[in-house]
């Protein structure tokens, strides 16, 4: 299944593959091992992880949620709200846990894009960074700020609350050279 384009029916396991194909597209793992290496795992204490092999209970809560990392990747790749917009349709999403229906109405579908690239040079660049840093924090804080920011240009209309969002955007990110160069040549395509 590369695609979700027409309204059908789609059980719960085929649309947390079709999640995970998703993230696959658009080369999250690259940044999550970055992250998981450096302590910032969003899987940590929680009781479904098993040591060495990972998640032993996937759902459509995790599959779905984006850190702050990864909301700001697909915020300028603009498939943010397309995400959003397609989880949306998937009722019961909680925390590290689903109480989704096994079979699941979708209206409206998403193709799973092909732009690993983007998410290879993000990494690339947060490895070069938290390695300068030498902070143990650096990347729980800079998820934090991400996520905050990104979910402001969100939600709100106001134009000093957009402009100041995308100036801390821009502050937190200077130095995301290599990112920079790729999303060029992406929406130059
Ligand atoms: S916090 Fe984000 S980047 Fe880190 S492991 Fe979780 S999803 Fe991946
Ligand atoms: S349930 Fe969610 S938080 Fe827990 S290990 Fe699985 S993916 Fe990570």
């Amino acid at each position: 299944m590369n695609s979700l384009d027409k309204e059908r029916l789609i059980t719960r396991e085929e649309l947390i593959q079709f999640g995970l194909q998703y993230l696959q597209g658009v080369g999250t793992s690259y940044i999550c091992n970055v992250c998981i290496s450096n302590g910032g795992s969003c899987c940590m204490n929680c009781s479904h992880l098993e040591d060495g092999k990972g998640c032993k209970q996937r759902n459509t809560s995790c599959t779905s949620w984006l850190c702050g990392l990864l909301k700001f990747l697909f915020y300028e790749a603009g498939l943010l709200e397309e995400w959003e917009h397609f989880w949306e349709q998937v009722p019961g999403r909680a925390f590290r846990q689903d109480y989704t229906p096994p079979v699941v109405p979708i209206q409206k579908g998403i193709q799973i894009p092909n732009i690993q690239s983007l998410g290879q040079a993000f990494a690339k660049d947060l490895a070069r960074l938290t390695k300068k840093h030498n902070n143990l924090d650096y990347i729980i804080t800079l998820n934090n700020e991400l996520d905050r920011y990104v979910t402001r240009l969100s939600i709100y209309n106001d134009f000093e609350t957009l402009e100041e969002a995308k100036t801390e955007l821009e502050k937190l990110t200077w130095g995301f050279y290599s990112f920079r160069l790729a999303l060029q040549d992406y929406r130059n395509r």
